[in-house]
C-alpha cells in the first residue's frame, strides 16, 4: 500500500459519537487501502489560500474507497474544532496516506496483543480489534485498556462495549468520574493497574499504547519497569500532555 498524494476527499457522513467528538466517513477515490492502526493527514484549505494540516488516525482498515476517522475536539485548536462543529456531509477536504510502517497490526501475527488507549488515542486500535474480530483465521489473544476522564468521553463506547462477546477483553479506567455503581477502578493508569489489565511480560505481548503524549510515556515508562521488552511496546502520540 503506497502513500497517496494529496487525494480529494467528500465527507459522506458526520456522526457524533460523543458531546466534542465526530465520526467521519470519508469518500476517497484512488485511496489504496490501509493496515490496521495507520493514520492519514488532512489538509483544509482556505479561501485566501491559508493551508492546515493535521494527523487522523484510521478507525477503518483494508482495501476500498471509503475510510472512517473520528476526532475529538481540542478546545483552542485550530482544525479539531472545524472537522467537529463545522464539516458536513458533502464537504471535501484532501487527505494524504496510508502513513505509519510501525504502528499496525498484521492479521498473520500469532503474538498475544495488548491495546492501551487514552482518550481518542483509541481510534486505531479500535481499527486493530475490528481487524482481528474480523480476521476469524486469527489466533492472536487481544485485550483493551481504556483509559478516559468519564463514561460520556469514551469514543466509541456502544462499540467497545460489543468486543468482550467478540474475543476482545476489554477493561475500562475512568480519571475523573466513573459511572454510577462502578466498582472497579478509579484514577490515572498506573503500575498496579497494568499488572491487572494486562498480559503479563512472561507471554511477550505486542503492546499498543496510543494517547496523548504525557499518557503514552507514563504507561510506556511502566510497562518497561514492570518487565515489558521495550522492543515490544509501540507507541502512537497524538501530541497535547
Ligand atoms: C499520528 C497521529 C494520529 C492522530 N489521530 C488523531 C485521531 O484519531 N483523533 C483525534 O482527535 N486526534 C488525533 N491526532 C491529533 C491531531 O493530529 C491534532 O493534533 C488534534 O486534532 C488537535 O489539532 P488542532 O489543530 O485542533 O489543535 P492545535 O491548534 O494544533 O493545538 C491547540 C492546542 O492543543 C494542544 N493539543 C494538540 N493536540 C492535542 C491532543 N491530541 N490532545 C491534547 N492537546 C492537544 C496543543 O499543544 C496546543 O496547545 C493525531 C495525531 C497524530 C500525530
Amino acid at each position: 500500500m503506497t502513500v497517496s498524494a494529496w487525494l480529494p476527499a467528500r465527507v459522506v457522513s458526520v456522526t457524533p459519537t460523543t458531546p466534542h467528538a465526530r465520526v467521519l466517513m470519508l469518500d476517497v477515490p484512488g485511496w489504496p487501502g490501509n493496515l490496521p492502526g495507520q493514520h492519514l493527514d488532512v489538509r483544509l484549505t482556505a479561501e485566501d489560500g491559508y493551508q492546515a494540516e493535521r494527523s487522523y488516525s484510521l478507525a477503518s482498515s483494508g482495501a476500498g474507497a471509503r475510510v472512517e476517522l473520528a476526532v475529538d475536539e481540542i478546545p483552542d485548536g485550530e482544525v479539531s474544532p472545524y472537522l467537529v462543529r463545522e464539516v458536513r456531509a458533502g464537504d471535501e477536504l484532501e487527505v494524504k496516506g496510508p502513513l505509519g510502517a510501525y504502528f499496525v497490526w498484521r492479521t498473520d501475527d500469532p503474538s498475544p496483543v495488548q491495546l492501551i488507549a487514552g482518550g481518542s488515542g483509541v481510534v486505531p486500535l479500535v481499527a486493530i480489534a475490528r481487524a482481528r474480530i474480523a480476521a476469524s483465521a486469527s489466533v492472536s489473544p487481544m485485550r483493551l485498556l481504556y483509559s478516559v476522564r468519564s463514561a460520556g468521553d469514551a469514543l466509541y463506547a456502544e462499540e467497545i462495549s460489543t468486543f468482550e462477546d467478540r474475543g476482545v477483553t476489554t477493561s475500562w479506567v475512568y480519571t475523573r468520574t466513573a459511572p454510577d455503581g462502578w466498582n472497579g477502578r478509579t484514577g490515572r493508569v498506573d503500575a498496579d493497574l497494568l499488572a491487572d489489565a494486562v498480559w503479563s511480560p512472561s507471554m511477550n505481548p505486542l503492546i499498543f499504547v496510543c494517547g496523548p503524549t504525557g499518557f503514552v510515556e507514563a504507561v510506556a515508562d511502566a510497562l518497561v519497569v514492570s518487565g515489558h521488552d521495550p522492543g515490544r511496546v509501540r507507541t502512537e502520540r497524538f501530541g497535547g500532555s
